[in-house]
């Protein structure tokens, strides 16, 4: 069975409806795990969540999520992240409201967890160094822990002899994650911050136990100009074209 691994679609309804369609040309797929920040950046909030809908799927909350509830408090975010989050909250439908507000901080699916930032602090922590991993591999117990909130695909391994490494992962290749535990990162679906402005998302197969990274094109002008339409901050539609 395949399984769509998604992440921070931040209201991006143009990437996200490309990405589904991108899942679809690969045959049926079980089930979408979203890895939460479905809202918050992006021009669409209510849309990706009612697409997001019409799949059999999985979702986590993510800082963004919550925070366009005001289940958490925005002090924390950076201005423009501010700006868009409460633009985001002015214009939920109570379905949508609802849905981000019944989301759980972690979810576990068989061999994997589920979580937006980290298992430790599943909200707010990034796992972009050893470091963090090293530490995040104590707070879960599957084999697999699947995270977003980064933006940038990534893999870490913990080996059997307890050594944590940084990988990068393999490009529009199937690949298997063998050895030890791990934690994937798909990358954004939405808002791509690792110099790369295509869509990203992972294919799980539980039958050859492949994973697949794909990158799909989108009409990013589209979603820049249905921002600036809505007076989004600029910047935000900006770093788009640049996967930043
Ligand atoms: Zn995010």
């Amino acid at each position: 069975m395949r399984y769509a691994i998604v992440a921070d679609i931040h209201s991006n309804l143009v990437a996200l409806q490309a990405v589904l369609e991108h899942i679809g040309l690969g045959g049926p797929v079980e089930e979408v795990w979203c890895l939460g920040d479905v809202v918050g950046y992006g021009p669409a909030p209510n849309e990706c969540i009612q697409l997001l809908q019409r799949y059999s799927h999985i979702c986590i909350a993510g800082n963004h999520d919550w925070a366009a509830t005001g289940r958490l408090d925005v002090s924390d975010f950076n201005p423009e992240a501010k700006a868009a989050v409460l633009w985001t909250a002015s214009q939920l439908s109570a379905e949508s409201r609802a849905y981000l507000e019944a989301l759980q901080q972690t979810v576990v699916k068989g061999d994997f967890t589920l979580a937006h930032g980290s298992p430790r602090d599943p909200l707010w922590e990034y796992v972009i160094s050893e470091r963090a991993a090293i530490l995040s591999f104590e707070h879960f117990q599957t084999r697999f822990c699947l995270i977003g909130h980064s933006h940038i695909p990534l893999l870490f391994n913990l080996s059997d002899n307890g050594r944590v490494g940084l990988r990068g992962v393999p490009p529009e290749q199937p690949f298997r994650l063998d050895e030890g535990r791990w934690i994937i990162n798909p990358g954004s679906v939405g808002q791509p911050r690792d110099g790369d402005h295509r869509a990203s998302y992972l294919v799980y197969d539980s039958d050859s136990e492949e994973f697949r990274h794909y990158r799909v094109p989108y009409d990013i002008e589209t979603t820049q100009r249905q921002m600036r339409a809505l007076g989004l901050p600029r910047p935000l539609a900006e770093r788009l074209s640049y996967g930043w």
